[in-house]
């Protein structure tokens, strides 16, 4: 495995590669790294020539400081787990690295009402900070396919958007949700729960799955509201339980209005924002 610090070390290893006809698949990441990113890196291994996986904690898309500076930083460990399952490189940008000019730089991507909900309207500007990383990553690395996890939907239905607007061939591969035995979804967050909390996060994805069973015979009101109810937990705050239309993003109000549905959301407990979603039909 190779690891690259500097862009310039790796755009010109890259150059190389690609003229001898070599696929790129490219996995960012925020380390930390657990059994769903090496999901996606492992996806890449199979699918492309040249698989790289980024770690870059992002300071531009943390509305939330000690957030940031709490963000679990595992580099050994994940550089040995990368290792261990056979990834190509490693790509390890300091923050100058990234944003040689500073961080304010606009994107340029037009959105629409997509980036509104959900986690648009509980994290301020952090749709921008991702947008502007992922934009900048793509163009470091040029992959022709970029893996990401459908655990964060709304941001992969964004980089979607964002491949559009771009001059660029690289395609989105959505991968699975990969869950821990009692159903949490893996995070770098998990760690960060105690005893108690961890053992009640595992009620996020039961509801979820509770409310794809009844999404079959209820009104979608009423998955909705049952799902909240199971939601109110003394330990849980609930940003958020949106039952939306998977390719507009935009919540809806009956089951019939979309031919795809998605039930997202996110939980806090104890301070620490859970995401998850489950594809309802
Ligand atoms: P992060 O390090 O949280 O920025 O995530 C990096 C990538 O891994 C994103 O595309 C996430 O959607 C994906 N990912 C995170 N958790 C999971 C999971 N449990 N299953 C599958 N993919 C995941």
């Amino acid at each position: 495995m190779l690891l690259f610090k500097k862009v310039d070390h790796l755009k010109s290893f890259l150059s190389k590669e690609r003229k001898n006809g070599k696929s790129i698949g490219f996995s960012p990441t925020m380390g930390a790294l657990h059994q769903g990113h090496v999901s996606l890196v492992k996806r890449s291994i199979e699918e492309t020539d040249i698989s790289i996986c980024s770690i870059f904690v992002n300071p531009t898309q943390f509305d939330d400081k000690k957030d940031l500076q709490k963000y679990p930083r595992t580099t050994g460990e994940d550089i040995d787990l990368l290792e261990s399952i056979g990834t190509d490189i490693v790509f390890l940008p300091d923050v100058e690295e990234i944003y040689p000019n500073g961080q304010d730089a606009p994107h340029g991507f037009d959105f629409g009402a997509m980036a509104n909900h959900m986690e648009g309207a509980h994290r301020d500007g952090h749709f921008d900070g991702m947008a502007q990383v992922v934009k900048r990553l793509l163009e470091i690395v040029e992959p022709d396919f970029i893996y990401m996890g459908q655990k964060d939907y709304q941001q992969q239905a964004l980089v979607k958007v964002m491949l559009q607007q771009m001059d660029t061939n690289c395609e989105l591969v959505r991968c699975d949700i990969i869950r821990e035995p009692d159903g949490l979804a893996m995070s770098s967050r998990n760690v960060r729960l105690n005893e108690e909390d961890r053992k009640t996060a595992g009620k996020i994805s039961e509801t979820l799955r509770l409310a794809k069973e009844e999404a079959k015979s209820h009104s979608l009101q009423s998955v909705k509201e049952n799902a909240l109810k199971r939601l109110d937990i003394p330990q849980f705050t609930v940003d958020y339980f949106e039952i939306i239309n998977a390719f507009t993003l935009q919540p809806i109000s009956e089951f019939e209005e979309a031919e795809s549905v998605v039930a997202c959301t996110t939980v806090r407990i104890g301070g620490i924002r859970l995401l998850d979603n489950m594809i309802l039909k």
